[in-house]
C-alpha cells in the first residue's frame, strides 16, 4: 500500500456534518493526526492510530504527518470546520515547502469541512447572503495593526464580516477594541451576532446592535457574525438582502 495524506475538516461539531468523504478517508486510515479536541472526535479501532497534539504546534504536527505518509501510513489530519480556514492546510504546505524535494510527490488531498461561520450563518437565517468576508482576530501570527485596518476597510467597503478566534483569556482587550472600530465604522445599529458552539450541545445564539454588544459575548468557542447596512431581522431571523447599492 502506498502512503497518503487527507487534510480533513469535521465541520463545527454535530456528526451529521461530516461530509461522506471526510468519513470514508478516517474509516481508510492508518494514523489520524491533529489538535487534541479534534482527534477526540474519531473513533477509536483497530488498526487505527491517534495523535493528538497540543495547539500551536501546527508545524510540527504537518511534518509529522507527511513523514508517516512517506513512509507508507494512510494519514488524514484532523481539523475543525474546513481545514483551509485559519487551520491545518496551509500548514501543511508550509511544511511542504520546507521539507525534503520527494514529499512532493506525495499523494496529499484536502477535504473540505463546513466552516463554523457558515454553519453558524445557517442557523441565524441567512446574514451573509451578500458580499462578505472571514478575518480572524487572533495576532498570534499577525500584528494587531493589520487587524485594525482590515476592519475597518471591510466597513468601508460595505461587507459583511465573519470573525473567528475573536476574544481569548490572553488577550481580553482586543475584542473590545474591534467593536469600538465597527461601532465608529458602521455606527450604533448595525447588527452583530453571536453564534457559540454551532451544532453541539450547549449551542447558543444571540444578535444584538453594535451599540448594545459587549465584548463578553464572544470567547473562542464563539463565531461572530456581523451584518452590512442593510441586514435585518424577520420573525426569528436574520437575512441579508440579495441587492445593494
Ligand atoms: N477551521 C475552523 C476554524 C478554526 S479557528 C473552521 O473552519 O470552522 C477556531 C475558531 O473557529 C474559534 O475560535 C471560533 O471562532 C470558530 N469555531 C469553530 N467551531 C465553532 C463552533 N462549533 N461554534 C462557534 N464557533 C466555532
Amino acid at each position: 500500500m502506498s502512503g497518503w495524506i487527507a487534510v480533513a475538516g469535521l465541520g463545527p461539531g454535530d456528526d451529521a456534518l461530516v461530509t461522506p468523504e471526510v468519513q470514508a478517508s478516517l474509516d481508510q486510515a492508518t494514523d489520524v493526526i491533529g489538535y487534541i479536541p479534534y482527534v477526540a472526535r474519531v473513533a477509536p479501532r483497530d488498526g487505527l492510530t491517534l495523535h493528538p497534539s497540543d495547539n500551536r504546534v501546527e508545524l510540527d504536527r504537518a511534518s509529522h504527518a507527511l513523514r508517516l505518509a512517506a513512509e507508507g501510513r494512510r494519514v488524514v489530519v484532523v481539523s475543525s470546520g474546513d481545514p483551509g480556514v485559519f487551520a491545518m492546510a496551509s500548514a501543511l504546505f508550509e511544511a511542504l515547502e520546507a521539507g525534503p524535494r520527494d514529499w512532493l510527490t506525495l499523494d496529499i488531498r484536502i477535504l473540505p469541512g463546513i466552516t463554523a461561520m457558515l454553519a453558524a450563518a445557517a442557523r441565524l437565517g441567512a446574514p451573509l447572503g451578500h458580499d462578505f468576508c472571514a478575518i480572524n482576530l487572533s495576532d498570534n501570527l499577525k500584528p494587531w495593526t493589520l487587524i485594525e485596518q482590515r476592519l475597518r476597510l471591510a466597513a468601508q467597503a460595505g461587507f459583511a464580516m465573519g470573525f473567528y478566534n475573536p476574544r481569548s483569556k490572553s488577550r481580553p482587550h482586543q475584542f473590545a477594541r474591534a467593536l469600538e472600530i465597527l461601532r465608529e465604522e458602521c455606527g450604533g445599529e448595525r447588527l452583530i451576532s453571536f453564534a457559540r458552539d454551532v451544532t453541539k450541545a450547549g449551542e447558543v445564539l444571540r444578535t444584538v446592535t453594535l451599540a448594545e454588544a459587549t465584548p463578553e459575548m464572544a470567547d473562542m468557542r464563539t463565531v461572530v457574525i456581523l451584518g452590512n447596512a442593510d441586514t435585518r431581522r424577520v420573525g426569528r431571523f436574520v437575512y441579508t438582502p440579495r441587492r445593494a447599492g
